[in-house]
């Protein structure tokens, strides 16, 4: 079987999910590429191959520099034309569920989004996936006929690959691949020189329970003495008390940390869709009933304003000495 993964790059830097897809891809065994498109794609192409990426296939061209999926699928497609894998995996980053759509359209392939488990039936391929936010999980097979298989990966599922060997091919595309009606001048990061919500392996979120705007520096700070990212309920997003880039949840990001955190949060179905699958849980909030406890692994029953403070304190101590 051959499998591709797509190696994702921003600001010239590969995101730390490109190595989880190839951990993921090796736990199927078969043989293994991985295309990266960027505007000097060779630099990233060998990180990836010293990191286990088989054969990366590096692509290089002015208009790989920013994000456009209009070229990028089309890139795709031809090297998908040129190596016929069986699947093509990519991240369920915002980027990665806009690429892998078009690609399904192009191509008209089977196609799995947000997939948490994959596994060899044989031949097949059988992938696990959430659906109902989280409350159903389904499992969807390939047959060898409907190839490729094309899905994207939640991130954080898989741990990223370290070290391997691997071969560099540089891809020469058609002039006509990187004609776009669109022209990206400048990408712009919102929340630069905050840690990415998807990436963290710990999250700290707030919610309404924090009562204002001036008040999201307490839980803030905690975020800070943990090294962990900040995230949001949509209630705040909405109040205007933080920005959007935030938002965990159906209509914000699915994350998936080792530590998730959540402050005055009550637990709507809409952000447990996007929080739910974390690792540990810790729920803080002055309503015992409220819902949020029901899956979280350890829980305070305390007012955030007493507790949050004196966490931090504690973690500022235990952790910064
Ligand atoms: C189509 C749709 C999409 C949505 N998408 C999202 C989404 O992506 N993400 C999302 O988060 N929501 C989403 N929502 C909104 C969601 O339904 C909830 O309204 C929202 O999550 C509630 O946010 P919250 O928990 O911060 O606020 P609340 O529900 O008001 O909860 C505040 C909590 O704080 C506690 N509290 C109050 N004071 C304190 C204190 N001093 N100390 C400790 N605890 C305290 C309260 O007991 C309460 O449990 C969506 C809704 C719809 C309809």
């Amino acid at each position: 079987m051959k499998i591709l993964t797509v190696a994702l790059q921003k600001d010239g830097k590969l995101v730390s999910a490109s190595f989880e897809l190839i951990e993921a891809a090796k736990s199927l065994g078969g043989e293994l590429f991985s295309v990266v498109m960027a505007e000097n794609a060779s630099s990233l192409a060998g990180e990836l191959s010293s990191r286990g990426g088989g054969k990366v296939l590096a692509v290089s061209h002015p208009q790989l520099k920013y994000f456009n999926d209009e070229i990028y699928v089309k890139a795709l497609a031809k090297i998908i034309e040129k190596y016929t894998p069986d699947v093509v995996m990519g991240p369920a980053s915002f980027y990665g569920k806009a690429l892998f759509a078009r690609l399904a359209a192009l191509l008209k392939s089977p196609m799995a989004s947000d997939v948490t488990a994959i596994n060899l039936d044989g031949d097949d391929v059988v992938v696990t996936r959430p659906n109902y936010g989280g409350s159903v999980l389904s499992r969807l097979k390939s047959n060898k006929q409907d190839r490729p298989f094309l899905m994207t990966v939640r991130m954080k599922i898989y741990p990223e690959s370290k070290e391997g060997n691997g071969e560099i091919v540089e891809e020469t595309l058609d002039d006509s691949v990187y004609e776009s009606k669109m022209i990206i001048k400048e990408m712009k990061t919102e929340s630069a020189g905050s840690l990415n919500l998807t990436e963290a392996d710990i999250i700290v979120s707030a919610g309404r329970g924090m009562k204002g705007a001036e008040h999201l520096p307490l839980v803030k700070d905690l975020a800070d003495a943990l090294g962990a990212a900040f995230g949001a309920s949509r209630a705040i997003v909405d109040a205007g008390w933080i920005s959007y880039s935030h938002q965990v949840g159906q209509t914000g990001k699915t994350v998936n940390p080792k530590l998730y955190i959540a402050v005055g949060i009550s637990g709507a179905i809409q952000h447990l869709v996007g929080m739910r699958t974390s690792k540990t849980i810790v729920a803080i909030n002055k309503d015992k009933d409220a819902p949020i406890f029901n899956i979280a692994n350890y829980g305070i029953i305390a007012d955030a304003f007493d507790i949050v403070p004196a966490l931090t304190k504690k973690f500022k101590a235990e952790l910064q000495g």
